[in-house]
């Protein structure tokens, strides 16, 4: 089941920078920051109410980010939903005809597993869903 909107993940060329801009939005000068080395990036997250944006700056050139930001610039990159059971999801998302560009769970940021759709198969929009590791 798809619970909420988990975060929106916004694609940027430097956290410093985007950092001074997003703390000044949100009056938050100290948000959580982690590097995620499967997914070869920097992500910071802001809270907004029950979800929150998360800022994502590549660590390596051949990175997903890196690609994305070469090919569109900044700006957002994908939804999170989040789901109570991803295996099952993944499961149902496949009967529906629904690609994914990985259907491995792995380690996201912020003490999730994550997946993502395929852009061709959700109008262009990456869909990644998470859940909470337990
Ligand atoms: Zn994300």
């Amino acid at each position: 089941m798809i619970k909420k909107i988990n975060h929106i993940g916004i694609a940027v060329n430097s956290l410093g920078l985007s950092s001074e801009i997003f703390s000044k939005l949100f009056e938050q000068s100290n948000p959580h920051t982690e590097t995620v080395a499967e997914q070869k990036a920097t992500i910071s997250f802001y809270p907004v109410g029950d979800s929150s944006l998360e800022l994502i700056e590549s660590t390596a050139s051949d990175s997903s980010i890196s690609k994305f930001i070469e090919k569109r610039g900044e700006g957002i990159h994908h939804i999170c939903l989040e789901v109570d059971d991803i295996k099952s999801e993944i499961v149902r998302l496949k009967n529906h005809q629904f690609q994914f560009v990985n259907d491995v769970p792995t380690a996201g940021g912020d003490g999730y597993w994550v997946v993502f759709l395929h852009p061709k198969s959700t109008n262009g929009v990456l869909i990644e869903l998470c859940e909470k590791i337990k």
